[in-house]
């Protein structure tokens, strides 16, 4: 066995190449399938994953060069593992060396032997047994709970599992308990959340219960962390992997079972470089080990409740509230119509008459979202001394600027989108440029302050309840008060330590978050988000809007919602003002379904996305015509695809470059794979990209369709 067939960290087409290298005769009895490597390929030296080890290959001895070196003397991962990161490459399209790029953190692939000196890092054993299990205080379990954990438990191996409880009902309890009996019976526990820094809470339960097990990754951590917690885990010293998508990749042996909470979240699916989604992938691996799977959610995705239906999934639901008195939040719903109507949203205010017109006035932007029933739950909420969270979907003062004379919009340079105003400048939300209001307007060259603010963000509210209510101490959660992972955490403490009256906020708002103090939850404009031109906006829309309602009332004293909406009588409302709970969210999906299936669109049929990008808008429209006629031809014979496109973009310019798109539909996987393939290969044996300035970029399953 002296040959090893190795990936490489490049973009290499056919995605599933790999290079034979011979191994070094004091190497011999260590380079195994799953080792990780030095070579030289090319000019560079690079790390490489071994895939294959082989007595002989066709190509002459003399002509392959040596491994350079052996990173680590155990290989990193084991046949199954392999088997995960082949079968992405080949379900994504996307070469397969860039999947293990992903899937070994650089911190460890980027590290020598020298570095990577494990023996020297373990003080104690490799492989010890499972340390001690802290469950002597843990809450007993409501009957739902219960019955929830002993499905689990009867099930034989490679068993899926949906557990379905509401916002509140006591989920991560019921996981504790799967991840111990997982434990229990030797064996490793995975733990996949959408955004580990926005839920450090959940990290301190799963670390209190199995104290010096669990090992967190996410892409926040210091490389030194990250190489940390992938070496307790290498070296079997940690049995629990619990962290965002990239967890996926942690070396763990005899998995037993794999959580994914919060399973509808959309952070799941990675938009860039290798587009997995998270939460498939989970499936996948589970499938290759023979693991138990829980995807959990108080509102799941229409994707796994189809797997449900078709038998492939094992319901397990939690209906009630786990804290005994505690029940899901009364909901009003305010029409924005009425209350622009009478303009009563100025009732028991004195604002001065200029104010009402001075539309920089943010504090009076943000006014008309604070209705005059909402302004009331308000001062209640603070005279109890309780909390209330403000929920509203975009950071800044307003949604754009707009010139009064002409109508002119500040748009970002280098993409097709609006620039978002914040109180010191405008900000391009998708590419980070930032400007000063012009004093003049570009377009018809009026002088006199010609920009006017229009909407609302989450800065005009916090200016808003300064101004109504400046006794109260009020804090904002948004990309902007929280890009580092320490001022997230910070911000979410000093809240659940009751330091703050109001917390005013973006859907970050909205994760699994447990505030008991938290009695009202207004939801400030509810139809943003359901124009979005997206087959799942209205799912979307009611598992945000679900969620954040879910905050409130999650301890004995019953909590409220109000609603903000200038459609209350659209169905997604409906949902959340009868409180239907488990039923009523099954229906609601049910009709989802049936809409998506009469338009061929998931879970009935498989959806994927052909873009393409450049920086000469010609040469894209070019090659999106090429692309269609090859696509075109294959709709004409298979009558399985239907080819939506060539379109630009929804986002038709970002980042400088032009976008042009297709959708492709099928009801069949295979055929839609046949086609991306041979549409690939087209693209790549002819070298397109070179020739015409335009990358090709395929999304499988594709979340966001902008
Ligand atoms: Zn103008
Ligand atoms: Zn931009």
């Amino acid at each position: 066995m002296s040959i090893a067939r190795v990936s490489i960290p490049a973009p290499i087409y056919p995605y599933d190449k790999l290079y034979d290298y011979r191994i070094p005769p004091e190497l011999l009895d260590l380079v195994k399938p799953g080792s990780l490597v030095e070579v030289q390929f090319g000019r560079r030296n690079t790390w490489a994953l071994v895939f294959e080890v082989l007595e002989s290959t066709e190509v002459p001895l003399e002509k392959l060069k040596f491994i350079s070196s052996l990173k680590l003397d155990r290989p990193i991962f084991n046949r199954e593992q392999l088997l995960f990161l082949k079968g992405l490459s080949e379900y994504y399209f996307y070469p397969l060396g860039e999947v293990c790029e992903t899937a070994i953190p650089s911190a460890i692939r980027e590290g020598s032997a020298k570095t990577l000196n494990y023996e020297k890092y373990l003080e104690g054993d490799f492989d010890p047994p499972i340390k001690n299990i802290h469950s002597e205080n843990a809450p007993l379990l409501n009957p739902a709970q219960k019955k929830a954990l002993e499905a689990f438990n009867e099930s034989t191996q490679n068993r899926l599992f949906l557990l379905f409880g509401i916002t509140g009902s006591g989920k991560t309890e019921v996981y504790l308990k799967m991840i111990e009996a997982t434990l229990k019976a030797g064996k490793s526990a995975l733990v996949l959340v959408p955004e580990i820094a926005l839920t450090p809470q959940l990290t301190n339960r799963f670390s209190h219960r199995f104290p010096g097990e669990v090992a967190v990754f996410h892409s926040g951590l210091k490389k030194t962390q990250t190489r940390k917690s992938w070496m307790d885990v290498f070296t079997g010293q940690r049995h629990i992997a619990l962290g965002a998508r990239s967890a996926l990749f942690a070396p763990l042996k005899n998995l037993g079972c794999i959580i994914v909470d919060e399973e509808h979240d959309s952070s799941y699916k990675q938009d860039e470089r290798l587009k997995y989604h998270a939460r498939d992938a989970a499936i996948k691996l589970a499938n290759l080990f023979g693991a138990k799977l829980v995807l959990g959610s108080a509102t799941p995705s229409a994707e796994s409740l189809a797997l449900v239906r078709n038998n492939e999934a094992q319901c397990l639901k939690l209906p009630e509230r786990a804290v005994p008195l505690s029940k899901l939040p009364l909901v009003h719903l305010v029409d924005m119509k009425k209350s622009l109507s009478e303009k009563s949203f100025l009732i028991g205010e004195s604002v001065p008459e200029q104010k009402l017109h001075d539309d920089f006035n943010a504090s009076i932007e943000g006014d008309f979202y604070l209705s005059p029933p909402l302004r009331e739950k308000i001062q209640t909420a603070l005279n109890q001394k309780k909390q209330c969270i403000l929920f509203l979907n975009r950071r800044g003062v307003a949604a754009n600027e707009i010139c009064r004379k002409c109508g002119h919009i500040n748009n970002c340079p280098d993409c097709d989108v609006k620039l978002t105003p914040h109180f010191k400048e405008l900000l391009c939300h998708y590419c980070g440029f930032k400007t000063r209001t012009p004093e003049v307007c570009s377009e018809c060259g009026e002088k006199d302050h010609p920009f006017i603010r229009m909407g609302v963000g989450t800065e005009a509210i916090e200016a808003a309840i300064h101004f109504h209510f400046p006794a109260a101490k009020v804090l904002r959660l948004d990309r902007d008060t929280a890009s580092e992972s320490e001022s997230l955490v910070g911000i979410l403490n000093e809240f659940r330590e009751g330091k703050a009256d109001v917390l005013v906020g973006t859907q970050m708002v909205a994760k699994g978050h447990d505030f008991p103090q938290v009695t009202l939850v207004g939801i400030l404009s509810a139809d943003m988000g359901l124009g979005v031109p997206d087959f799942r906006s209205f799912e979307k829309n009611a598992q945000l809007l679900l969620q954040v309602a879910g905050r409130a009332g999650r301890a004995d004293d019953p909590g409220e919602v109000i609603l903000q909406t200038f459609q209350p009588e659209h169905p997604v409302f409906d949902l959340i003002k009868n409180n239907s709970g488990i039923e009523g969210y099954e229906e609601f999906i049910s009709n989802e379904i049936a809409k998506r299936e009469a338009l061929q669109y998931p879970p009935t049929s498989r959806l994927a996305l052909i873009r393409l990008e450049g920086f000469e808008l010609d040469w894209v429209k070019k090659s999106a015509q090429i692309v269609g006629q090859g696509l075109s031809k294959i709709a004409q014979k298979t009558h399985q695809i239907t080819v939506l496109g060539p379109t630009p973009s929804p986002l038709a310019k970002l980042r400088s470059k032009y976008r042009y798109q297709f959708l492709i539909k099928s009801t069949d996987e295979k055929t839609l794979h046949k086609t991306l393939a041979w549409i690939l290969n087209g693209w790549e044996t002819q070298r397109l990209e070179k020739e015409h300035n335009t990358r090709l970029i395929v999304d499988i399953d594709p979340v966001s369709m902008m």
